[in-house]
């Protein structure tokens, strides 16, 4: 075990009122570049407040920040393929439908799209997959989830990546600034974007990014659209809400998806993956509208479903795999960074991973069908919700997973209204990747940067927007 990885890059070793001058300058570098989110006690276009950050980059060995990246293009194409078969989709997911209002609502779409006929055959995907080291398995990586939705802060990371070169370099450690890796992945993300409108191939069509109706993270999704703007002038992006979906978009007479008569190309979900942005059938109706146009959508319905959990934890079955990569040494290393993770349904496996779980729940998150943090449930309480579900059909609305306990490593938290103190972190790598394609081939498929979220060690889950997480980069070692 490489006890080094507890300490934090660099000694900086200020006294008190030097650390809390170089926060401040830290801040000020961050709402100068734009590290911001908008202000959640006054969320209008005038307040914003810095968006968590870590003050030094953490310590994360280069293989395994490597082997993450290496194996971007085989995740992207595994879900790619997992998103086209429908026998796998419809068997894996049949249970959970049963029992979970929201995957069986997105299930009813795919059903009706995939029954009339996909109008749109190609997807766009900007995928996140996500990471943490276990400790007690040599500091190797583990998959937590991949994100075939709405994933975040691939505008913001190529930012903060600036600031902590800038922070090394400000401490007097210039030479060590080449440990924080290379990141490209707004551009990245944008150029997915712009290929889709390429291949829609109508000069005058935009891109539409559905947003929620407050949008905290606005500045992540602005890097972004300000990204696509750069690469091509001649690219509208507007962006919209489901509700002001539901007045004005409609089909046209060749099935293009026409919002205030613009010509959508493509649709960037940055809402749309929780429960809560599906108020009424309203906003249902118009995601199915959405699927049956000719627009390409990042994600479709099936690039969506084939994200779920219950998903992942089919892929981990023994064989499966190789059902949809036909490299063995591509699937060895795609297993490889997988953790234990078990189905819940009622039956004879589902029973011995609940008697597991009540054995030991410390070992394991029980997780949902959900999507955005917050959702999964820890330690005590899994034991409190599988009794309740113990013999009943709802528990195959759920999976259970090992739980992966990251190395702690010393480091400073820079949050609004938080006083700055050296703490212990963990961190989750996520890797961005671009993939387009249709059934039969893919057009586009490439690794795109990194951002790394760290959290204090005794928070559950880390989301930046909802909970205990920061923004931060591996320092590699
Ligand atoms: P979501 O789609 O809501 O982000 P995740 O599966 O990523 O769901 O879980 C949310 C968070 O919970 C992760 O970011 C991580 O902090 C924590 N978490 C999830 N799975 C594990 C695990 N197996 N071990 C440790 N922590 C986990
Ligand atoms: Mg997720
Ligand atoms: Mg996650």
């Amino acid at each position: 075990m490489d006890l080094s990885l507890s300490e934090p890059c660099v000694d900086i070793n200020l006294p008190e009122t030097d650390l809390k001058e170089f926060a401040s300058k830290a801040k000020d570098w961050n709402f100068l570049h734009g590290v911001i989110m908008k202000s959640k006690k006054d969320f209008s276009d005038d307040y914003v407040q810095i968006a968590p950050f870590l003050l030094l980059p953490s310590k994360y060995p280069k293989k395994e920040f490597n082997k993450a990246k290496l194996i971007q293009t085989s995740i992207n194409a595994l879900m790619h393929k997992v998103a086209h078969d429908y026998e796998f989709l419809q068997s894996t997911l049949k249970n959970t439908i049963e029992v979970d209002f929201f995957t069986s609502k997105l299930f009813d779409i795919y059903e009706k799209v995939h029954s009339e006929g996909f109008t749109q055959s190609i997807s766009l995907g900007l995928l996140r997959a996500d990471y943490m080291m276990h400790s007690t398995d040599g500091h190797k990586i583990k998959q937590v989830e991949t994100n075939m939705i709405s994933s975040s802060f691939a505008g913001l990371s190529v930012l903060i990546t600036e600031y902590q070169r800038f922070a090394l370099k400000e401490l007097g450690h210039m030479e060590k600034i080449a440990n924080i890796p290379n990141n490209n992945s707004a551009e990245g993300f944008a150029m997915g974007l712009v290929e889709a409108w390429k291949l829609y191939n109508k000069k005058e069509s935009v891109i539409m990014i559905v947003v929620e109706d407050i949008v905290y993270n606005i500045y992540d999704q602005r890097v972004i659209e300000f990204c696509v703007r750069t690469l091509n002038p001649n690219i509208v992006v507007i962006r919209k809400t489901l509700k002001d979906l539901i007045e004005t978009a409609r089909i046209g007479p060749n099935k293009e998806l026409l919002v205030n008569n613009m010509e959508v190309a493509v649709v960037y979900y940055r809402t749309a993956y929780q429960i809560e942005a599906y108020t009424s059938e309203k906003e249902w109706s118009v995601r199915l509208l959405i699927e049956r146009s000719l627009s390409i959508k990042c994600p479709s319905i099936h690039y969506q479903l084939a994200g779920t959990k219950k998903v992942q934890q089919q892929l981990a079955v023994p064989g499966i795999l190789e059902k949809f990569i036909t490299d063995p040494k591509e699937v060895d290393e795609i297993r490889d960074v997988f953790m234990g993770i078990y189905s819940l349904d009622l039956n004879e496996q589902g029973d011995k991973a609940t008697a597991m779980a009540l054995k030991d729940p410390k070992k394991y998150v029980l997780k949902p069908q959900r999507e955005g943090g917050g959702n999964n449930v820890y330690n005590e309480e899994i034991k409190l919700q599988l009794d309740g579900m113990k013999t009943s059909k709802e528990r195959s609305a759920w999976i259970l997973m090992e739980r992966i306990f990251p190395p702690l490593q010393k480091n400073y938290l820079i949050k609004a209204n938080e006083e700055v103190k050296i703490q212990n972190f963990i961190s989750e790598l996520g890797i961005y990747g671009v993939i387009m394609g249709d059934e039969n081939q893919i057009f586009y498929n490439t690794e795109v940067g990194h951002i790394l979220r760290t959290k204090p060690a005794d928070a559950d889950e880390g989301g930046i927007v909802s909970g205990a997480g920061a923004l931060d980069n591996p320092y590699l070692v």
